[in-house]
């Protein structure tokens, strides 16, 4: 690990530790617990929604959002095509039908444009989607005002997978509080960690309590363990939940951070002819959480898979930007829908994010920024 300048790696503070050793103190290291009620609270009041629970992973939080808007074997489920594969997989848990909406390149999220198309063709097909998973990539909010200004013309609910972007805010409002439910993750390379986790959130009450209900094997209330209906072990553990209120208190130092190594980057690369950093769309605050920029193949004669291999070679990680979900081979032959041009192929083929984890020096920054000039020129 010593000199490795990592894409994102955890980034541990000074309070952490007391929550779990009061965990331990208390012998209360089973799942659920004190720090999870705590850290579900604190959560909720950071971005500002009524209800929420504290779960295994950002992927479980999406499974049960779906489960919960009742999501069946053979509905349609629209997605952004840009992101990690978590956004989608659970849509294959419940043996529905994923149709994938391509980005536009003012925040590199879901194209209003194309979400439109996809709506139209649904409503023709006489089949609309159940639900629609709008992600917020890299900590930038998507364009949610005409996003779910189309959503809500046709009724559809939505997820906002803001497992990247805790922290970040659209118009005054913070990324997590758009759509019915909304989703984090804390795994270990996520802007906070408790380790491996995640949430799942609403403002809906009674929709939480189900989440809870479900998320502990759905047990019926009796003194006897009895279940009506198929549940999973989804709930965080009283420890983790410790590491999550810690990193809740230096939450917003480390947006700080990442948006300072944003900075640095944005300083000096200003001078790359060809090279573009990820937009900040106007009225929006992102978390920064991992620097992107594109290489435009007309002008820098190398490409973003040179680039990763040179730095590679000074012990630097990092990495294209998420292979589009529609041209994954786990979706062949799924739907898609494109801006204009296909605009998240292109930011795959050209993209690159760099180290941005916030335990980085400035000297570490610069030292990226160094062999990114060298190898340019
Ligand atoms: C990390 C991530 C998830 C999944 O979170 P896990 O906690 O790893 O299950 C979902 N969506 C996006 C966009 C992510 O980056």
């Amino acid at each position: 690990m010593n000199n490795k300048i990592h894409l994102s790696i955890a980034d541990i503070g000074k309070s952490e530790l007391k929550y779990v050793q009061s965990a331990f103190d208390d012998n209360w290291v089973a799942p659920l617990g004190p720090n999870v009620d705590q850290f579900e609270e604190v959560v909720a009041k950071y971005v500002g929604r009524q209800a929420s629970t504290a779960l295994a992973s950002g992927t479980s939080a999406i499974h049960l959002a779906l489960k919960l808007l009742d999501i069946q074997q053979g509905d349609t489920v629209f997605c952004s095509s840009l992101t990690f594969i978590a956004s989608a997989n659970p849509i294959l848990y419940e043996k529905a039908e994923p149709v994938f909406i391509d980005s536009e390149f003012d925040t590199w999220n879901m194209s209003p444009v194309a979400l439109k198309k996809a709506f139209v063709e649904a409503e023709a097909r006489g089949k609309l989607p159940k639900a629609v998973v709008i992600v917020n990539l890299y900590g930038q909010v998507a364009k949610m005002d005409e996003l779910l200004e189309i959503c809500n013309e046709y009724g559809v609910p939505v997820i906002e997978d803001s497992a990247e972007s805790l922290g970040s805010s659209y118009k005054g409002k913070k990324s997590g509080t758009f759509g019915k439910f909304s989703i984090f993750s804390f795994n270990g390379n996520k802007i906070i960690t408790t380790s491996g986790g995640g949430m799942l959130l609403s403002d809906d009450q009674e929709l939480i309590a189900k989440a809870k209900f479900l998320a502990t094997q759905s047990r019926d209330q009796a003194l006897h363990y009895q279940h009506s209906e198929v549940g999973y072990n989804y709930r965080l553990s009283n420890v983790c939940a410790g590491i999550g209120l810690g990193q809740m208190e230096v939450l917003d130092q480390r947006v700080k951070r990442r948006r300072e190594i944003f900075d640095i980057y944005a300083v000096e690369l200003a001078e790359i002819k060809g090279l573009h950093l990820m937009p900040e769309l106007e009225g929006t605050f992102s978390n920064r959480w991992l620097t992107a920029m594109t290489l435009d193949p007309e002008v820098v004669s190398v490409t973003t898979v040179d680039l990763i291999h040179h730095l590679a070679e000074f012990n630097i990680e990092s990495r294209p930007v998420w292979k589009p979900l529609h041209l994954q081979p786990l979706f062949e032959g799924a739907k898609y829908f494109k801006h204009n041009e296909d605009v998240s192929k292109y930011l795959f083929d050209n993209g690159i994010c760099l180290p941005s984890a916030s335990i980085m020096s400035d000297e570490d920054v610069r030292l990226v920024c160094d062999k990114i000039k060298s190898f340019l020129k």
